[in-house]
């Protein structure tokens, strides 16, 4: 963890060049708990880009959690998504300070989201606030399972997960695949249910922790965006995520 003092701080980015700024707010506890994760998290991932704040920021708000009420981590957590998720459009060296900082926070995020998802208070929190469910199970997933599966459905937030990108390497594309209508071109898998521990597949537990936040937006799609796509033109099998990711690297 870089010391909040460091130099370093002066020369890092965010949207609004002011991460340390926030940073410094909630650990010092000054103003309003949620208000300033909300401004910090949004600099960190504004318009889904990977901002060099990030990576510094991270060990600090893992060291924070400890803390925190139940709630207030659940918050947090749920606000740091999109930023981690980012990094995996823009992935950091490994051997530099920036990708060890990124680490360290990270594994003390997957922690405290490990203990989270454990505890039974967890459930009946998401329960009733089923927007911070949705955001829950989407940061979890950047935060405990592929970066990549996280970029890309945050991604797709902005067509509400009706839609979704899709690139065949023979040419083949499609900027709004309508996943709601299942399109022929998609084979869904099926998605076993969660026992409520194991995080052993992504899929699983994914679909499990939506569950608990009753999300009716993202889980219809999710045997789709799991499964299995057959190109309309060249006939080969891939699975979507590799469709998704053309499409994002290409077009
Ligand atoms: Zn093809």
């Amino acid at each position: 963890m870089i010391d909040q003092n460091a130099p370093i701080w002066n020369d890092l980015h965010s949207a609004g060049n002011d991460a340390d700024k926030w940073l410094r707010h909630l650990l010092e506890e000054d103003g309003d708990f949620q208000e300033n994760m909300e401004i910090l998290a949004e600099d960190l991932s504004h318009q889904l880009s990977y901002y060099s704040a990030t990576a510094y920021v991270l060990p600090h708000l893992a060291a924070l959690c400890p803390r925190l009420s139940l709630e207030e981590k659940l918050f947090l957590i749920a606000q740091m998504g999109a930023a981690v998720a980012a990094e995996s459009e823009w992935p950091l060296s490994p051997d530099t300070e920036a990708y060890r900082e990124f680490l360290e926070g990270l594994e003390g995020l997957r922690r405290e989201t490990k203990s989270l998802i454990a505890d039974p208070h967890t459930a009946a929190l998401l329960k009733d606030a089923p927007e911070l469910g949705q955001q829950f199970a989407l940061s979890a997933l950047a935060i405990l399972g592929d970066r990549k599966h996280a970029y890309g459905l945050y991604l797709l937030s902005a067509y509400c997960w009706e839609e979704g990108h899709a690139a065949c390497a023979c040419g083949w594309n499609d900027e709004l695949l309508p996943l709601t209508e299942q399109p022929d071109c998609l084979k869904p898998t099926v998605i076993n249910p969660w026992d409520g521990e194991s995080l052993e597949e992504e899929a699983v537990w994914f679909q499990g922790l939506l569950a608990l936040a009753q999300d009716e937006e993202l889980t219809p799609i999710l045997p789709l965006v799991y499964g299995t796509g057959v190109c309309p033109e060249c006939g080969k099998r891939e699975p979507y995520w590799t469709w998704l990711e053309r499409f994002m690297q290409e077009y």
